[in-house]
């Protein structure tokens, strides 16, 4: 029988940047949290999870003892810049669907589990960080965020993974708690641009810009555009201005190759005339939060986002994917995008759009499309 020198030893070989160990009991904290959020817990709904069985392991691995939670610095190789200003850093080199990254490691530390007796499951629904708090490897920010005690420079530039067993191991001492310094005056509050963190290390979710650029199903609201500004799926502004993230953003990294390489599939104006075909094979294998039926609000992100470049070089993509497209919700944050960015070409096309019947049914609709 393995001891839990042997797991944390094999760990990191595999390459994990932190191991803790826990008890399999339910977090009933978690469940009361989760069904007292209402509304704010619907959205996570959404995304197919169901959060309060997850609170519960037995309902996962009948008879699980422990939870092994690993902990995986996501950001230790640097991205091209063009994509850290328009994509949250974590999905960048996200493998939850092609399968060619730390998936081919999480396989590799369960199968040696397996080979020496250990039976596990990985379930997406379970607390992951809040596992990873009692297991000892962390706490939370007043950004809503986990940070490591110990990984990736103490950053939140990692991800927990919670791993069911069925044996039992004796658990680490827990953490837990905010463990911001008191001479920090809330940066990430006062940074978030749509007021998301409400200071208290709680969020709202609707409110954040991670949440807009993938869910809803209308025009993003001409309040949130300018605020929204660069980022067209995710959002990393909390991360960026935080003080106890800037020993690990300091670090010099090498390029992250695999990146660099996708990295002309994600060109904004790429994004902005990309088919169905074109989703399916270059995007959505790595951001899939959207499907291909939610092409429109790539597009309508992509747009708000070339507009808040307020860069004239978008203009003739612009004016070309208003006549490439027929949702409204396109059409009508292109529209703002040219008025975002003005001048004279940005003006004859707006002046030219006034008269798209298409517009025209969707300004009769929503008086404020266009702002
Ligand atoms: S991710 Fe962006 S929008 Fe969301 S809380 Fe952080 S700063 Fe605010
Ligand atoms: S910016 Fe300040 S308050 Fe916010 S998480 Fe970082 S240390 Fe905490």
């Amino acid at each position: 029988m393995l001891n839990k020198n042997e797991i944390i030893a094999e760990s990191d070989s595999i390459g994990f940047h932190d191991i803790g160990f826990t008890s399999a009991e339910p977090f009933h904290d978690q469940r009361r949290l989760l069904e007292s959020m209402g509304d704010s817990y619907e959205i996570f709904k959404k995304t197919g999870l169901d959060l309060v069985q997850g609170t519960d392991p037995e309902n996962m691995l009948p008879g699980a003892k422990t939870i092994i939670v690993l902990l995986d610095n996501y950001f230790n190789k640097s991205y091209p810049m063009p994509l850290e200003n328009n994509f949250g850093r974590c999905y960048l080199d996200d493998d939850r669907v092609t399968k060619d990254g730390l998936s081919i490691r999480i396989k590799k530390f369960r199968d040696f589990l397996r080979n020496h007796g250990i039976e596990s499951k990985v379930p997406s629904n379970l607390p992951y960080r809040v596992a990873a708090a009692r297991a000892g490897l962390g706490n939370y920010g007043k950004n809503c965020l986990f940070f490591s005690n110990k990984a990736a420079g103490k950053s939140s530039f990692v991800l927990p993974f919670a791993i069911l067993i069925d044996h039992e191991f004796e658990p680490d001492k827990p953490s837990g708690g905010i463990g911001c310094p008191e001479w920090c005056r809330n940066a990430c509050v006062a940074a978030c641009p749509t007021r998301a963190l409400k200071g208290d290390g709680t969020i709202d979710p609707k409110k954040c810009i991670s949440y807009m650029t993938y869910f809803g199903r209308e025009i993003t609201p001409l309040e949130s555009r300018e605020p929204m500004g660069m980022y067209v799926y995710g959002c990393d502004i909390c991360q960026n201005v935080c003080p106890r993230n800037r020993a690990w953003l300091a670090r010099e990294m090498p390029i992250n190759e695999k990146v660099l390489t996708k990295a002309p599939d994600f060109d904004l104006k790429k994004l902005l005339h990309m088919d169905r075909e074109y989703f399916s094979a270059k995007i959505y294998p790595h951001m899939f939060y959207m499907s291909a039926d939610s092409i429109w609000k790539w597009k309508m992100n992509t747009a708000r986002v070339m507009g808040n470049s307020l860069d004239k070089k978008y203009v003739p993509d612009l004016i070309k994917a208003f006549n490439e497209n027929d949702d409204t919700r396109v059409l009508g944050m292109i529209a703002w995008a040219l008025g975002q960015i003005g001048g004279e070409e940005s003006e004859n096309a707006l002046r030219e759009f006034v008269m798209d019947e298409k517009l025209k049914n969707e300004l009769m609709r929503k008086k404020n499309v266009i702002g």
